[in-house]
């Protein structure tokens, strides 16, 4: 799970370094895919779910904008001031790593700059409670306690997972919750924390594409991921460089 962290940590790298005005987001799942496979691994999302009626249809997830989770790279070109999470599953040797990170595309507006401080923070706050002796309702409230008390929202319908041979594994991990309460945590869990932040409504809806999640009244929205490992201590972020 180290070695598959650290493949969506250089994915998520080499994405970043790409991202600028004029870039389509199909472009961007291209080089992910050439980067992942020539690497001997396989992106973790691509028809995923198996036997699903419609099954995700590319390599990474790329949501601009409004959009919160699961948008479908294609033609779609970037611009100035635009947001965008990038979210990248690798399976290597038989394990995956999970996470995303939305980025600035050049200059964007302070409104946008606050949300992506924010929801990264979001982040940092949740994994500090990823210790042995911790519950999972620990991660979850602290997540909403930093979203909230900035004042943004919090969907309620997509969460976080533990992730191992299966993408997705018990438990979900919410973004809202109760110190205290939940799963105990202990050393040798894996984990995917992912708050998603929204402004104004907490509310989203599905586009016609069956896949990708926007806010349902057009705001920004962001989504930071990691995977990592509950050990002694502070835990193992899989996949941070
Ligand atoms: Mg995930």
């Amino acid at each position: 799970m180290r070695q598959a962290g650290r493949m969506v940590a250089e994915v998520l790298a080499l994405l970043e370094e790409r991202l600028r005005p004029g870039v389509t987001t199909g472009e961007l799942d291209r080089l992910a895919e050439t980067w992942i496979r020539q690497h001997g691994a396989t992106p973790s999302f691509l028809g995923y779910p198996p036997g699903a009626r419609h099954p995700f249809p590319a390599s990474i997830c790329a949501s601009v904008n409004d959009e919160l989770v699961h948008g479908i790279p294609g033609t779609r070109v970037l611009h100035e001031g635009d947001i965008i999470t990038l979210d990248v599953g690798v399976c290597y040797n038989g394990f995956h790593g999970d996470a995303a990170r939305t980025f600035p595309v050049g200059t964007v507006s302070a409104e946008a700059a606050s949300l992506l401080a924010v929801t990264a923070a979001a982040l940092e706050a949740g994994q500090a409670q990823a210790r042995p002796g911790q519950r999972l309702g620990d991660i979850s409230h602290a997540v909403q306690t930093v979203a909230e008390s900035q004042g943004y929202y919090l969907t309620r319908q997509y969460s976080g997972h533990g992730i191992g041979r299966q993408l997705h594994e018990a438990p979900q991990i919410l973004n809202v919750g109760a110190a205290g309460r939940g799963v105990l945590l202990a050393v040798g869990m894996t984990l995917c924390i992912e708050p998603m932040l929204l402004i104004g409504t907490a509310q989203t809806r599905v586009l016609e594409n069956e896949w990708t999640v926007v806010s349902a009244n057009g705001a920004l929205t962001a989504h930071f991921e990691n995977t990592l490992a509950v050990v002694e201590g502070e835990p193992e972020i899989l996949t941070r460089l």
